[in-house]
């Protein structure tokens, strides 16, 4: 897969440098001049990886970063900046606001080549996971337990035979919470090791074994699989290095190695692995994560829940109120009675079609169960809400629906709406869908067919 890389910088001549070395590799190059045009590009365009320069005026690499990492529609895009500054402090600035990799100016062809390949590698296992998703989370949202476990320390297993290595990094890595194990603790303990190991720090430079060959083992054996394994080498090392990053290595350090550099590497490679972990998990539960009703394709009660609960802190925290329609096909249940329930199924189905082309893209289409749908408005008044349930209304009630295409048999089919608006601070989902139920009544009761709101 050729991925889409956005190159954001200032300097034409280091876009149009950049554009040419990744085409020459066979990717797609994106550009942005400056922050707000990147924001733009990424979230319309969803490229694969994000390339960001530091410098820039108006609002920098930082900011943007920030900004991408911040907006869940951008947040998964990887984020590699690219500083001309050369404090360890600056680089690992650009870690701790969220990038997921850094590299410095002037860009070495093969470190830049060596981790847009570890992204490519990476975002394709993501990619696929959250297809099989099945579930549509496409912010990639994770819940507070989950960001806890992207954020706990690591274990750590450091292969290097050189003692005065491991001090140096053993110190630093413990002090950020990490656990450390060398080899031969690892093998003397190994009956012990309950946790899994989430990172290999391998030394490829001026070793006794052959480092290539243990990458290749990691890289095979079961319980290392999916191990991140970082190589720490030389930069004279080269060759090494990219045969290691062939047979499958994650990441490089340059050695000797820079304390902050390592310990950001670490966190992220450990984010990187344990969010595909959860992704992994995710998918095995299926279904009971799924947030998309299978028979119409609408969202479930439970994603309609956590939206409610997140437009109603926006119109709380001084958004536009939101407004909710609470639909419900009259007679339904004489539908599945008279002509069986796989024509009730059509029937729901169609129903579904008729109202996504009936709704506005922001608005959140839900089945939470049996014949009953609710659409969730965000920042929209009461009146427009009723406006759009009208609309929905005579869509449905325009056309008869098919129920058997062999026969071609049709009926009439028609709903009835209540609708519920936002009323301040002290109004919860529940009381929400408590009126938008009462006003649903009320057009049941008055020969349905209709829409109804009541006021709070
Ligand atoms: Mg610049």
């Amino acid at each position: 897969m050729s991925a889409r890389i956005l190159v954001v910088d200032d300097i034409l001549a280091n876009r149009r440098l950049m554009q040419a070395k990744l085409e020459a590799k066979y990717y797609t190059v994106l550009l942005a001049e400056n922050g707000v045009q990147a924001l733009q590009v990424a979230e319309t365009e969803q490229p694969e990886i994000i390339l960001l320069d530091v410098m820039m005026p108006g609002m920098d690499g930082y900011e943007v970063c920030r900004r991408l990492k911040g907006n869940p529609a951008t947040s998964h895009i990887p984020i590699v900046m690219l500083t001309a500054l050369s404090e360890a402090s600056d680089r690992i600035r650009g870690l701790e606001a969220g990038a997921d990799d850094f590299l410095t100016k002037p860009v070495d062809d093969f470190a830049l080549m060596a981790r847009i390949g570890a992204l490519n590698r990476y975002n394709a296992v993501a990619l696929e996971l959250r297809k099989r998703e099945a579930s549509g989370v496409k912010s990639g949202a994770l819940s507070e337990d989950e960001n806890e476990a992207l954020e706990r320390g690591a274990n750590i297993l450091v292969v290097d035979t050189n003692p005065r290595t491991i001090r140096e990094i053993r110190y630093p890595l413990e002090a950020a919470g990490h656990s450390v194990l060398t080899l031969e603790e690892a093998e003397g303990r190994s009956a012990l090791m309950t946790d899994p190991l989430d990172i290999v720090l391998l030394a490829l430079s001026d070793q006794a074994y052959d480092p290539l060959r243990l990458c290749a083992h990691f890289r095979t054996t079961g319980s290392t699989r999916s191990v991140s394994i970082i190589v720490m080498a030389h930069d004279r090392d080269r060759e090494i290095v990219a045969k290691a990053l062939d047979l499958g290595a994650t990441d490089v350090i340059s050695t000797p190695v820079i304390p902050e550099e390592l310990i950001a590497r670490v966190a992220t490679q450990t984010r990187r692995a344990r969010y595909v972990e959860i992704l992994r998990q995710r998918v095995d539960k299926g279904l009971e994560l799924s947030v998309v009703d299978q028979l119409t394709g609408l969202y479930n009660r439970r994603y309609m829940n956590n939206q409610m609960a997140l437009w109603l802190r926006r119109s709380a925290q001084g958004g536009s109120p939101m407004s909710v329609v609470s639909a419900d096909i009259d007679h339904f249940k004489a539908v599945n009675d008279m002509y069986g329930h796989e024509a009730g199924d059509r029937v729901l189905q169609e129903f579904a079609n008729r109202i996504m082309v009936n709704v506005r893209p922001k608005d959140i289409v839900c089945r939470p169960g049996g014949e009953e749908f609710l659409v969730i408005m965000p920042e929209t008044s009461g009146d427009l809400a009723c406006t759009a349930a009208e609309r929905i209304r005579r869509a449905i009630a325009a056309e008869p629906f098919e129920i058997d295409s062999a026969s071609g048999k049709e009926i009439d089919i028609t709903v009835s709406a209540g609708v519920a608006t936002y009323t301040g601070d002290d109004d919860t989902a529940a009381d929400m869908l408590k009126r938008a139920d009462k006003a649903l009544y009320v057009a049941k009761s008055a020969g349905r067919n209709q829409v109804k709101s009541v006021a709070a």
